[in-house]
């Protein structure tokens, strides 16, 4: 990790950060912005560096949205620790860390939302059905807060990655949408900020979401092509762990149509499992 020279500047209004990005822009300075929940970890981190690297000043948001959330999920008990956060932001090379009140974001309740109607009712969309349109809309503001020239996000969330790309052309957004790739714990479990919501016996077990996917990747490299058994081969292994699978499915990388029958075109499998009480997502190219 990279220590920024500047000192990191924390802003809190948006009409503040607005004017500050303006005259960035206007001073002829690229802006690459990571918007995040907080509770940052290395995944975090790794689109804070790829910013810094290529962009003159970066800004981190950190905003548990609430908007996203359903009204049984975990939006009162999502990790928050700014302080943390700030330092991982500094080494990470971050210019400002943005990190407003959410009556700053909605003085009002939001009344306009970027609706993606086919996509936001697939695969995670299918059970919470409230939360892309939340994510969208916040995109949608921060993009227009931040002004950013570069935007970075994980495909650890494969199918927000593709609803922001599809959103920022659709609607004209003058911004370039970046994605990155997964950082994982050595065990193959990809690091999220829920990951801490597990025991250490959870936390091993699901590093069978992994194994399974890896598993479908090494089935099809001996000639599998059965999206069928491919999909079995991961549940069985997840399930075989104490995983509770909510959906897996093997999608077109293009446009995350599902796929049936036989792999054809580019394929990555999506899947959306329970540890526990912990809900957990994960993705692979196959
Ligand atoms: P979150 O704070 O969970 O909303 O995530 C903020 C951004 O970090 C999103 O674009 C995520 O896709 C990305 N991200 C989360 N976990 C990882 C990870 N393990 N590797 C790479 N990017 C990640």
């Amino acid at each position: 990790m990279r220590e920024n020279p500047e000192k990191l500047k924390i802003i809190r209004k948006p009409v503040s950060l607005q004017k500050f990005s303006k005259k960035i822009l206007s001073s002829g300075k690229s802006i690459g912005l990571v918007p995040t929940m907080g509770a940052l970890h290395r995944g975090h981190a790794s689109l804070i560096e790829m910013s810094a690297k290529n962009n003159d000043i970066t800004i981190v948001s950190i905003f548990v949205n609430p908007t996203q959330f359903g009204a049984n999920e975990d939006f009162a008990k999502y990790p928050r620790r700014l302080r943390a956060d700030l330092k991982l932001c500094r080494e990470a090379g971050a210019t400002i860390v943005f990190a407003p009140q959410p009556k700053d974001m909605y003085p009002l309740p939001l009344s306009t939302f970027v609706h993606n109607p086919k996509l936001e009712t697939l695969y995670c969309g299918a059970y919470r059905p409230i939360h892309f349109a939340g994510v969208l809309s916040v995109v949608a503001k921060l993009f227009n807060i931040a002004l950013p020239t570069k935007a970075y996000f994980g495909e650890k969330d494969f199918q927000q990655l593709h609803l922001i790309r599809r959103m920022a052309v659709d609607l004209n957004f003058p911004v370039n949408v970046v994605g990155a790739k997964t950082i994982r714990e050595k065990s193959g479990l990809a690091m999220s900020s829920r990951n801490e919501y597990m025991s250490a016996e959870e936390r091993a077990a699901a590093s069978s979401i992994y194994v399974g996917m890896c598993e479908a990747k090494r089935l099809l490299r001996r000639g599998e092509t059965s999206v069928v058994k491919l999909k079995e081969a991961v549940r069985g292994i997840v399930e075989w762990a104490g995983g509770k699978i909510q959906y897996v499915e093997i999608v077109n990388k293009g446009d995350l149509t599902p796929m049936t029958g036989k792999i054809s075109k580019k394929a990555v499998i999506l899947l959306a499992c329970f540890f526990g009480k912990t809900r957990l997502i994960d993705h692979l190219e196959l």
